[in-house]
């Protein structure tokens, strides 16, 4: 198992209708972060706040500027510290990383996801508290 490339294959697939947080992680962001609220609509993610409309890409992934154009593209997420909750908690499982195709796995983990599943679970394991 490596780290994280920042590829984007997660934020881009379940960044935008597919995402849930819970309703304190909404109450915090409507005290303390306006700017992530406004794209909050009926307790649900992501909806533009000028139309109202379900949003199909997350909006605070940002993709990194590159040195040279052969370089892959490499992703952030403007509001790390305080995404959602499914954000904190991906990847979480073995089956999900091989079916997203997340760059975190490696041919070992896909021949030994039993063990795989342990190394992802210590690695994780300040996220998911
Ligand atoms: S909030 Fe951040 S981590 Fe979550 S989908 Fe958007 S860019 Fe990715
Ligand atoms: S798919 Fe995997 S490697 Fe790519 S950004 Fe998500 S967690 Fe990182």
């Amino acid at each position: 198992m490596q780290n994280c490339n920042q590829c984007g294959k997660c934020c881009t697939k379940y960044g935008a209708a597919d995402l849930a947080t819970n309703q304190q992680e909404i109450e915090l962001w409507a005290l303390f972060n306006p700017d992530i609220f406004q794209y909050v609509k009926n307790d649900a993610l992501w909806f533009d706040p000028k139309t109202g409309e379900q949003l199909t890409q997350c909006p605070f992934l940002v993709l990194s500027s590159k040195k040279n154009s052969q370089e892959k593209n490499k992703y952030t997420c403007s509001i790390y510290h305080d995404r959602p909750q499914d954000c904190r908690h991906y990847p979480s499982l073995i089956s999900e990383m091989i079916n997203d195709d997340c760059e975190m796995l490696e041919p070992i983990d896909v021949q030994n996801t039993f063990k795989a599943q342990q190394t992802l679970n210590i690695l994780m394991i300040d996220s998911r508290t």
